[in-house]
């Protein structure tokens, strides 16, 4: 029997960052920036209006108040999208809107409500001068040009993960496409003559296949690309088949097949197209796990045998598959959410291997509390989907009492839940 991090360590030793590719900055959501990037202009470009009103010169404004209002000359009116107008002398004002470019002249901008125009456009006034009603400093209500961003700066540095505001600083660069580590390929391969593709009437006797569905979604939560190849019967020459389909992807995963049943061959597959290991893992739920390398041509593709139980193959896939997927994605450094958490009930672990308990969270002042989500077989998916996490009970440890303390895995999809 060999340990979780030891398993973990040697599947890792076979997953490298994937190739950069240039994708269409939308896609690359969750995408891990392949090179620096620097900025070929200013953001903003041009020093413009954070306001609706007058540019001026702030020299224009001396005096001025409520009850004697500077009285300019509009030259202009300028609006976001507009060329700049001409300059702005002493005396004069320009009427402007918010992210116009401000006027060459112009030092600062007084907002409608310390103006006249209100009161002139009630008694019908001529707008072609302004009175303005208040003193103002230079520079107010100015964005100026390269506030945000620098020409030639440095604006995000590489293995940066996209996330919204990422895409949204890029997209200010007019960047249309993004420099980034492509997405693994996956695939996935159900193993067994009892599995009925969905859709498809029941037979007596079989299942539906829920596993491949399973692992598909969680491969697809990660930002991978999910590949589903079906179901393989329990002969070798059907796994082979579709092992062969397989071959381009960038990682292979099987669920089933891999105990110590009469009809496991994913082990003899394995043997004859590849490098392979067959584990006894110190974990529960998934204790049997293969791990091997295909090999076609010059490539090794790596391949992940997971337990056919529907909540082990979840869970193997999140302690090992997650960690490999997110590696060849080059978020290898990115740690798990773990939180800590109080046990409000017993959990009894009687063979004491490592035991990843379904467990719904709860917060009670300033504690998180933990129960179990339902029964834990292994079989029992709706448990999976009720739980926020898995609670995490060490090896040797075969009984916790209710109030002893215990580390909690976020599942990947409940990571933004705050508990
Ligand atoms: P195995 O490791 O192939 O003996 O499978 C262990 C258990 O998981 C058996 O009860 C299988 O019926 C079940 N199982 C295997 N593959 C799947 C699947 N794709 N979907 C649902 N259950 C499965
Ligand atoms: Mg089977």
């Amino acid at each position: 029997m060999i340990r979780v991090e030891e398993a973990l360590e040697r599947i890792l030793g076979s997953m490298n960052n994937l190739e950069e590719e240039e994708t269409p900055l939308l896609k690359a959501m969750g995408q891990v920036l392949s090179r620096d990037i620097h900025s070929s202009i200013d953001v903003p470009p041009a020093d413009n209006s954070a306001m609706d009103g007058f540019a001026v010169q702030a020299e224009s404004t001396q005096g001025a108040s409520p009850s004697s209002p500077q009285v300019l000359r509009v030259i202009a009116e300028v609006a976001a999208g507009d060329p700049p107008t001409g300059p702005v002398g002493l005396g004069e004002a320009v009427r402007i809107m918010t992210g116009a470019s401000v006027p060459p002249g112009a030092d600062t901008v007084v907002q409608f409500e310390d103006t006249d125009e209100e009161d002139r456009r009630n008694q019908r006034e001529s707008l072609s001068h302004i009175g303005i009603c208040r003193e103002v400093p230079a520079q107010l209500n100015i964005r100026r040009a390269g506030e945000d961003i620098l020409r030639g700066s440095m604006v995000l540095e590489r293995d940066t993960v996209l996330n919204p505001p990422q895409i949204g600083v890029l997209a200010s660069l007019g960047m249309a496409r993004v420099p980034a580590i492509r997405r693994p390929v996956v695939a996935i391969i159900g193993t067994g003559n009892e599995l009925t593709p969905l859709g498809e009437a029941l037979p007596p006797g079989q299942i539906y296949d829920s596993n491949t569905y399973a692992l598909a979604a969680q491969v697809q939560g990660l930002g991978g690309i999910p590949r589903m190849l079906g179901i393989a019967r329990d002969v070798e020459e059907d796994l082979r088949q579709k092992v062969h389909l397989a071959m381009e992807a960038d990682l292979v995963l099987t669920s089933g097949g891999v105990s110590k049943g009469d009809y496991d061959m994913v082990k003899d597959v394995l043997a004859q197209e590849g490098e392979m290991n067959f584990w006894t893992v110190n974990m529960k739920p998934g204790k049997p796990l293969a791990f091997g390398l295909f090999r076609h041509g010059e490539r090794r593709v790596p391949h992940l045998g997971l337990p056919g139980n529907p909540v082990s193959s979840m869970i193997t896939f999140a302690v090992f598959g997650r960690p490999a997927v997110l590696k060849m994605m080059g978020k290898g450094k990115i740690p798990l959410y773990t939180m800590d958490a109080v046990l409000e009930e017993p959990v009894t672990n009687r063979d004491g291997r490592r035991y990843y308990a379904r467990v719904c969270l709860s917060r009670q002042n300033s504690q998180v509390l933990a129960r179990l989500s339902g029964p834990q077989g292994s079989g029992i998916l709706t448990s999976m989907a009720q739980a926020d996490g898995l609670a995490v009970v060490p090896e040797g440890t075969t009984h916790l009492r209710a109030g002893d303390r215990v580390q909690v895995m976020l599942l990947e999809w409940n990571k933004e839940r705050s508990y």
